[in-house]
């Protein structure tokens, strides 16, 4: 038989796979390599948009006979930690197609599908009075989020979000779909958890779901003129906490913006927040001393647990960003006194302590290649780039805002945060690098997949 196809990669999937991919010279190509960040200009060989696990498998199969790559992606929201990847040889699989979410109350679990969000995980939980250990964003997905790592609201007492995966279906390089969990594939299983997209396109997860309806959450906040008074007093105040509070505190300095609530627009703001798995009576006695500063606003009461997503503020929309982090083993009065410094850098948006420690730190028992985190606050500072002449001036401030961290700064980087920039995702996988990349190349010897912060 006379072979159809071109010697062209690009019209090799366009005759394999039609319509389910957007080649560069379609209209459609630029809206489907747009990710959620959108400082991120990604310009992939194609966007493949996948609407079952059956599409993964004849996308992956063909983008392998096309002599191509195959980058998975969900929201785009780590599209920066892919940024210093060449995607000019890669199909760029966007799961936008890919959501859906089933509950099973007796096992509290779910079954997930690969590209579904934490806010279509919420929607399905709450209704069981069950919830989840996601993060501070409901926009971000599950995959992306949770096997490289996640840190939740929870995290101080429940641990990564990581260790709350039960089993996984992925795509392997070979083009096979396959089930990894504790008894099936379990070197891909404890590869995958951490390894992420490295080891290939994940359909679906399964994760635990926890019996918690509502919780004690919210936020402080005050004018950044009292910075000076809140920060060493909440840095006091993480010596004592205990672990079933997990909060942070963010300097942060919004432009005037109408679409922005007149509490935030054109504002320079401390805010402290999270949750505290505890009786109204004992959270309300452990927050006593920041409620001593006189918040501006307090929003600290008891409110159903999925509407812990939206207490952090994160931005729906897409949004141009930079950001840096770094761990930190401790918060002396030095580094306190380097946090209030670093909050005023001129185009910094906002700096962040997020108090870790805890859970975050013990690894779990047959846990993956990332189970714990090293570090009692991760350090984020965060710019935003508008415009294309605003992303060297912004990388180059979320740098320095870190940079004076380095006494405290502890050998370790939280997965989820790393964000391109030059940053070696090795930090992030500690002891398990070597044998993750042994891994990687028993289940993808050809380096078929392209995955932010690569193994
Ligand atoms: C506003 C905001 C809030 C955040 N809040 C938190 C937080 O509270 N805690 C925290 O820990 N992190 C947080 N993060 C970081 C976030 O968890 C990571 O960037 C995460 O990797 C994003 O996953 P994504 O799939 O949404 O993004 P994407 O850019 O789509 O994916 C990032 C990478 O994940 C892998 N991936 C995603 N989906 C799949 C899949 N189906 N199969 C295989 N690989 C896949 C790929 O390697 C991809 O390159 C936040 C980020 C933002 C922008």
């Amino acid at each position: 038989m006379t072979s159809h196809l071109t010697t062209d990669p690009a019209q090799t999937l366009r005759e394999r796979l039609g319509d389910l991919v957007v080649l560069p010279d379609d209209a459609e190509y630029d809206q489907a390599r747009m990710p959620w960040n959108t400082a991120v200009d990604q310009r992939p060989a194609a966007v493949a948009r996948p609407e079952s696990a059956e599409d993964v498998v004849q996308i992956v199969r063909a983008a392998v006979d096309a002599g191509l790559r195959i980058a998975p992606q969900s929201t785009g929201h780590g599209a920066a930690a892919l940024a210093d990847t060449d995607l000019s040889d890669c199909v760029l699989v966007s799961l936008v197609g890919l959501r859906g979410v089933t509950v099973d109350v007796g096992t509290r679990s779910a079954r997930v599908l690969g590209g579904s969000v934490w806010d279509d995980v919420l929607a399905a939980a709450a209704p069981h009075g069950l919830t989840a250990l996601h993060g501070s964003s409901g926009g971000v997905s599950v995959a992306g989020y949770a096997l490289s790592g996640g840190l939740s609201f929870y995290v101080r007492e429940k641990g990564l979000a990581v260790n709350s995966v039960r089993a996984v279906q992925v795509v392997t390089a070979d083009g096979s779909l396959v089930r990894a969990s504790a008894d099936e594939n379990p070197d891909l299983f404890w590869a995958v958890r951490g390894g992420a997209g490295s080891f290939g396109v994940v359909v679906s997860l399964e994760i635990d779901l926890m019996p918690l309806a509502d919780v004690y959450a919210g936020m402080l906040l005050w004018d950044a003129s009292r910075a000076a008074e809140v920060v060493p007093a909440y840095a006091a105040w993480t010596t004592t906490a205990p672990e079933s509070a997990t909060t942070t505190l963010r300097v942060m300095h919004f432009p005037p913006i109408p679409d922005l609530p007149p509490f935030l627009s054109g504002r320079d703001l401390v805010v402290i927040d999270g949750a505290i798995l505890e009786s109204d009576a004992a959270a309300t006695d452990l927050l006593a001393p920041l409620r001593a500063l006189d918040p501006e606003m307090d929003t600290f009461a008891r409110i159903p647990s999925a509407g812990l997503v939206a207490v952090h503020m994160d931005p729906p929309d897409p949004t141009p960003a930079l950001t840096a982090h770094a761990m930190l083993g401790s918060l002396p009065d030095e580094a306190v006194a380097a946090f209030l410094e670093a909050s005023a850098l001129p185009g910094v948006f906002f700096l962040e302590l997020r108090h870790l420690g805890g859970a975050a730190t013990r690894p779990a028992e047959g846990g993956g290649a990332v189970s714990a985190l090293d570090g009692e606050f991760l350090l984020h500072a965060v710019a935003l780039a508008p415009v294309p002449e605003a992303l060297a001036p912004a990388g180059a401030v979320v740098q320095a805002a870190v940079a004076s961290f380095a006494p405290w700064q502890v050998d370790a980087l939280a997965l989820t945060f790393i964000d391109g920039g030059g940053v070696d995702p090795a930090q992030g996988y500690g002891a398990s690098l070597d044998r993750l990349r042994e891994l990687k190349l028993r289940f993808d010897p050809e380096g078929r997949f392209a995955a932010a912060r690569a193994v």
